[in-house]
């Protein structure tokens, strides 16, 4: 702030004078909101490769489950803070989760001033963990409050951390924090619900059945299946999305009897999904 010349609209005060209905008064000035929303995205914690994303340039194409999640979004980030719910993102690697997730919470940031915060899991996992080492720089609870506290959090690709019971209490005692507190919260996960909730790739068992119940209560599910917009070349147009989610689609596999060849599959993500939802 201080580097620059002050602003010729408020000479530096953050205040610039204007008249209505014949009244003089005082308002923010865009400078003001300008330097608090750039001191807020720094702290945001958002990865380099998402902090360009914009629900305005996120590319849409005759998707249906995609379009709503997106409607949502935009309502979400319209309402904010005022939403009942966080919104949760549901479907394979590649279709646009994180970049909608960062969309509404950069949005916040940026016309509400909200103290947001993104995390990958394993990340803020990682993180806590670090904190049990002698000598390290940071407490546990110097990483867990800001991520109970903050406005809006982005909790990015849940279930993709590898479980155990200090995880899931860990993971617990933030989302619950946060629920009690009426703080809302988005994430995003590649593990889909399942009809049976034994299947060890769904997400209920991936996140177990308390948080995954947690979950339901404090968001709403939006689940889609896209184009992968990352083997998408830049100026892919919505005709070329569209045909590219077509091309990608495959029968869905079969779940119980088809042990073996579900066993092949797992790991590769663009066969595993299997398109199965996108006949509904
Ligand atoms: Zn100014």
């Amino acid at each position: 702030m201080s580097d620059h010349p002050p602003c010729p609209q408020c000479g530096g005060t953050g205040w610039k004078p204007v008249e209505r209905d014949g009244a003089r008064r005082v308002v923010r000035c865009e400078c003001w909101r300008t330097n608090v929303a750039d001191r807020l995205m720094a702290e945001a914690r958002i990865p380099k490769r998402y902090q360009h994303c914009a629900l305005d340039n996120f590319l849409v194409y005759p998707n249906e489950p995609l379009m709503k999640a997106v409607g949502k979004a935009r309502a979400f980030a319209e309402a904010f803070p005022v939403v009942e719910k966080g919104l949760f993102f549901i479907g394979p690697p590649g279709i646009g989760k994180s970049h909608l997730a960062t969309s509404v919470l950069r949005q916040a940031i940026e016309t509400r001033g909200a103290r947001g915060l993104f995390y990958d899991v394993r990340e803020l996992l990682r993180l806590i963990r670090s904190t049990f080492s002698d000598g390290a720089a940071l407490g546990e609870m110097e990483i867990l409050r800001p991520v109970m506290e903050a406005d809006l959090l982005v909790l990015d690709d849940l279930g993709a951390e590898k479980s155990s019971e200090w995880v899931g209490e860990t993971l617990n005692l933030v989302v619950n924090t946060r629920y009690n507190e009426n703080r809302p919260t988005i994430f995003t996960s590649n593990f889909e619900v399942k009809e049976d909730d034994t299947d060890i790739d769904s997400l209920q068992a991936r996140v177990g059945f308390r948080m995954y119940s947690r979950l339901h209560e404090m968001c709403e599910f939006l689940e889609f299946d896209g184009a992968d917009y990352r083997y998408c070349p830049p100026n892919t147009g919505p005709n070329e999305l569209l045909s590219a989610w077509k091309n990608q689609r495959r029968p869905k596999l079969p779940t119980r009897s088809g042990g073996p060849m579900r066993a092949q599959l797992k790991g590769k993500t663009d066969l595993k999904w299997s398109g199965g939802k996108a006949g509904n």
